[in-house]
């Protein structure tokens, strides 16, 4: 992962080389932005440019050892936290048993987010953190000499995981640096961190990307046409990881499908249909459900902004234009905050892993009142 490898943020990432270059690296930072934003690109792509021993104005050489050992991630200055689960039997609570799905995990995309994280490592349904064992850890093998006698890196993906015990242990660390040491914390939920390390850390911010820049990164990285991956970026507000879970699911000429017959039923308070349509949902798995349901979403604001006449920000494929322009009078002012609500609320659900037939039916059923609303 070079510079050349992130998406977009390309003054950001000048404004990394230039620090880096001039020496003058803050020891503890914080990468802050959304999930898909690229944090954690920027932050692998920014430690190998200070690791690097031949870099140019623009980017690591991508030739050096150091270079070579970042590409296989084996690089020995570079020391990786992220969260996960104490597993049975273990004394200890730390991420040794993680190390490799996690090398893996990163060797496959930078555009990752939680979820990604947990069905890697079979965790869906418990709850990961940092232990304090590993803030030990980590406090262990940061006050070791460097191999290479350059900067000793460690990348913190998602530290407002951390208990405040873990945090406390973090924070000497943090207010007492070990020599040539540079902390990269990466974070989605910043205001969680602790305010005592929060005001220590120089912050990073990274916003979301432009939709130009997320289309050319979904073409690029999913190999979709640069059109759908147009449609991607805008369903998915940007979020690069995002995008590539929906590409690892479907395609969105079945979501329209199921969309039409299910409001067609949810209008006509057709039971039978519904019924049906809750057990094709329910065929869908998490992630196609989760998708499914942002696919709704999307088009119910569609069809708004259609009736407002703002044709220009309706992304549409033909057919899906087709369905909205006869499908659009049934939503209006009336009804659209609560219908996005719901279908936001049973996103959550399914995260939550409410079962998903449970869900479909009282969605179809409040959906059916709030479609016979006048407007
Ligand atoms: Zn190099």
């Amino acid at each position: 992962m070079q510079f050349s490898d992130v998406l977009g943020q390309t003054q950001l990432s000048s404004r990394l080389r230039d620090t880096a270059r001039s020496g003058r690296v803050a020891h503890a930072q914080l990468f802050d932005g959304p999930e898909g934003s690229g944090t954690l690109a920027l932050a692998r792509a920014f430690a190998k440019y200070l690791h690097c021993s031949n870099p140019t104005t623009d980017d690591s050489c991508g030739s050096c050892t150091s270079c070579l050992a970042h590409e296989k991630l084996q690089h020995p200055d570079l020391q990786w936290a992220f969260p996960f689960f104490k597993k049975d039997g273990s004394t200890r609570s730390v991420s040794d048993p993680f190390q490799i799905m996690w090398r893996e995990f990163m060797l496959e995309s930078s555009y990752v987010g939680i979820e990604d994280w947990l069905s890697k490592i079979g965790a869906d349904r418990k709850q990961l953190f940092v232990s304090v064992d590993e803030a030990l850890e980590i406090n262990r093998k940061l006050s070791l000499k460097s191999f290479h006698g350059g900067y000793k890196i460690l990348i913190f993906w998602l530290p407002e995981t951390m208990r405040v015990d873990t945090a406390n242990k973090m924070l000497k660390l943090i207010e007492e640096p070990t020599e040539k040491t540079v902390i990269l914390f990466v974070s989605e939920k910043a205001n969680r961190l602790l305010p005592t390390i929060l005001s220590r850390l120089q912050r990073v911010h990274i916003s979301r990307l432009s939709d130009s820049d997320s289309a050319l990164g979904i073409s690029k990285i999913t190999g979709v046409s640069i059109e759908k991956a147009q449609g991607w970026a805008h369903l998915t507000d940007g979020n690069i990881a995002s995008a590539i879970r929906l590409s690892k699911t479907g395609s969105e000429t079945s979501d329209l499908q199921l969309f039409s017959t299910w409001m067609r039923a949810c209008w006509s308070r057709d039971g039978v249909g519904i019924m049906k349509g809750s057990n094709e949902f329910s065929t869908l798995g998490r992630e196609g459900q989760k998708k499914f349901l942002a696919y709704a979403l999307h088009m119910v604001r569609q069809c708004i902004l259609g009736n407002y006449g703002v044709e220009k920000l309706v992304r549409l494929t033909d057919v899906e234009q087709s369905f909205i322009s006869k499908f659009q009078r049934f939503i209006h002012e009336k009804n659209i905050v609560s219908l996005s609500a719901l279908i936001e609320a049973a996103h959550k659900d399914i995260a939550g892993n409410v079962n998903a037939k449970v869900i479909f039916f009282d969605l179809s059923v409040q959906v059916h009142t709030l479609l016979r609303k006048e407007s």
